[in-house]
């Protein structure tokens, strides 16, 4: 066998399931159920831009995952596989040692969200270290949750806490306090949504990756509607509190939260509060939705309140 045979063989077969062939032919061979369609996604992650050179390897292919998972999870559909390619910098850095750390985060991912490896590509380079994966959900057809369905008098509502990454960053770099590491870990580590059965109760829906008022700004122009954000109804973590008020802005703008962003009709939202109650994942309700255009965020005055940054810029 080859090197790049015996490479995969040691690190990737086992987390390869049926449909992949054992990672031996050509193709993955996938089904799709009848009255089914697949949901998929593709992120890629480069090392300085989206990770860190000292994050644990065991977190990477985890985040790499579960960003993926979480846009999954933002059209309602049920994880079910992943492809991998790895572009790993010539050296002694991305030995086996660190690729089974790499695969051993993977593989407990696996189990926990029940996705399967089909396939994917390795290559060398003289640059960063690049992870790119794309995801396959299911979901049955026609059910998807859009991004293009909130109406005015729909409410505006969120998963989780909001910040906890951008200001997770801010402490690997030394800027913000994290005593506990729990910001620090909420970077490396999103919590996709997977699993909430919103299809017919929730209008629209999009994962929060690029920071709230900019993802409500992709909700609000999809959906040619106006939103009016509540900032202080917007939850944060009691860590992020601690930090004191003055890291709002970057609470809504930082990105990375991986959290569900959701317009909810009046009649369906004491639905949606039970399905996440059930789930055991907090929802809360962050503003409303009216005819119009554009983003607000408004302070407990009703007055505007003005950021020097939308969200995170790609290009
Ligand atoms: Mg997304």
């Amino acid at each position: 066998m080859s090197g790049e045979f015996s490479f995969i063989a040691r690190h990737f077969r086992p987390l390869a399931g049926r449909e992949s062939l054992d990672l031996r032919d050509d193709c993955a061979l996938i089904s799709c159920p009848p009255g089914q369609e697949m949901a998929i996604s593709t992120d890629t992650m480069v090392e300085n831009v989206h990770f860190l050179p000292d994050d644990p390897p065991e977190t990477l292919g985890r985040k790499l995952l579960r960003c993926n998972l979480s846009d999954i999870a933002a059209m309602g559909a049920t994880p079910y596989a992943y492809t991998l390619n790895v572009t790993i910098p010539r050296g002694p850095r991305h030995n086996d040692t660190w690729f089974s750390a790499f695969v051993s985060g993977l593989s407990e991912d696996q189990t926990r969200y029940g996705v399967i490896l089909l396939g994917g590509d390795t290559t060398s380079t003289s640059g960063p270290l690049v992870l790119s994966a794309t995801v396959f959900g299911r979901l049955h057809k026609g059910t998807a949750l859009r991004r293009n369905g909130a109406k005015p008098g729909d409410s505006l509502w969120v998963t989780g806490t909001i910040g906890d990454a951008a200001l997770g960053l801010l402490a690997l770099q030394g800027k913000v306090p994290d005593p506990s590491g729990f910001l620090a870990d909420r970077y490396r580590l999103p919590r996709p949504r997977t699993g909430l059965a919103l299809n017919g109760i929730v209008h629209a829906a999009m994962d929060i990756s690029d920071g709230l008022i900019q993802d409500c700004q992709h909700i609000a122009e999809e959906s040619d509607v106006a939103i009016d954000l509540q900032a202080d109804a917007v939850p944060a973590s009691p860590e992020a509190k601690s930090l004191g008020p003055k890291w709002l802005e970057q609470r809504l703008t930082g990105g990375d939260d991986y959290e569900l962003l959701l317009a909810c009709p009046p009649e369906q939202e004491a639905s949606l509060a039970q399905i996440c109650r059930d789930a055991e994942i907090p929802v809360t309700r962050i503003g409303t939705i009216r005819s119009g255009s554009g983003v607000r965020a408004l302070n407990q005055a009703g007055q505007v309140i003005q950021f020097l940054k939308g969200g995170w810029q790609h290009f």
